[in-house]
């Protein structure tokens, strides 16, 4: 991999980015002055209420979304001002989605899903097949390859979500609340799966959620209110003896001054 040597550099960078949706008198900001670095090797958790913007911010990461103003860098690389025609192979090479609702093909099994993601990169049937299989493997579903989504768990459906956003091998992985669909039992392997992805692979993988379930996970918790980051938390030094999947208190992390990140 590539990007395997990149153990903790920053591979996003965003400054003074603002979202403002609609004109005139419905103007709607979205987003106001976020700055914030993302780093590889680790799981960066975005909190917040809803409609605080963290679908948003995460639209505008990963190059699905423009900012109205403000600057983005991925991997060193100055997007904003990118053309729009530039977007597609940037999210092809850099960025892999993971969504709530899964958005898998029903009619195609967990392999044939994945497959289809390196069919459209090109990779010729055979080989796309293979690396499907390795990849659902990797996800913990080698016994389930040949699944139809309507027959697997919301947890199993995520995870072959996850092998699908894995086929570019991307350096960042987003994902939109992955969790907040499924019971604690399935939310926990998600969440693993994620932590594992990011500290193993030293990819930058960045996980929306509200879900105080899986806060002790998270190597950084950035917090965002009404389109602003005001703060961010580091987990204790005592939490990783915690009971996984526990609800988290605010005590248990240290909280660092609001401000840049
Ligand atoms: P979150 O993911 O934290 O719930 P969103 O990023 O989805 O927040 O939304 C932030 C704010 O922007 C909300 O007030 C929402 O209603 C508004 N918003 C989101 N998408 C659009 C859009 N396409 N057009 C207009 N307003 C939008
Ligand atoms: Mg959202």
């Amino acid at each position: 991999m590539a990007h395997a040597n990149s153990f903790a550099n920053t591979v996003i960078r965003a400054r003074g980015l603002w979202k403002v949706y609609g004109a005139g008198g419905t103007e709607l900001r979205a987003l106001c002055d976020v700055n914030l670095e993302i780093r590889s090797g680790q799981l960066t958790l975005l909190m917040g209420p809803s409609g605080s913007g963290k679908t948003t911010l995460l639209s505008i990461l990963g190059c699905i979304l423009r900012a109205s103003s403000g600057n983005l860098e991925l991997l060193g690389q100055e997007v904003t001002a990118l053309p729009e025609r530039d977007l597609p192979r940037l999210r092809r090479d850099l960025i892999g989605f993971v969504f709530q609702g899964f958005n898998l093909f029903p009619a195609l099994t967990a392999v044939e899903n994945v497959a289809l993601a390196l069919d459209l990169r090109g990779v010729a049937a055979r080989p796309a097949r293979r690396r499907a299989e390795q990849l659902l493997v990797e996800v913990g579903l080698k016994d389930r390859m040949h699944a139809f989504p309507g027959d697997l768990s919301g947890g199993q459906k995520q995870r072959v979500a996850i092998a699908r956003a894995l086929a570019g091998d991307p350096p960042i992985l987003l994902a939109d609340e992955p969790t907040a669909a499924l019971d604690s039992t399935s939310g926990r392997t998600v969440i693993d799966l994620l932590q594992r992805l990011a500290h193993q692979h030293a990819r930058a993988v960045v996980m929306v959620t509200h879900d105080p379930r899986v806060l002790s996970y998270g190597d950084r918790i950035l917090h965002l209110e009404d389109g602003r980051l005001v703060r961010e938390q580091l987990p204790g030094r005592d939490l990783s003896l915690s009971t996984p999947f526990a609800p988290a208190t605010a005590a248990q992390f240290s909280e660092l001054v609001p401000g840049e990140f």
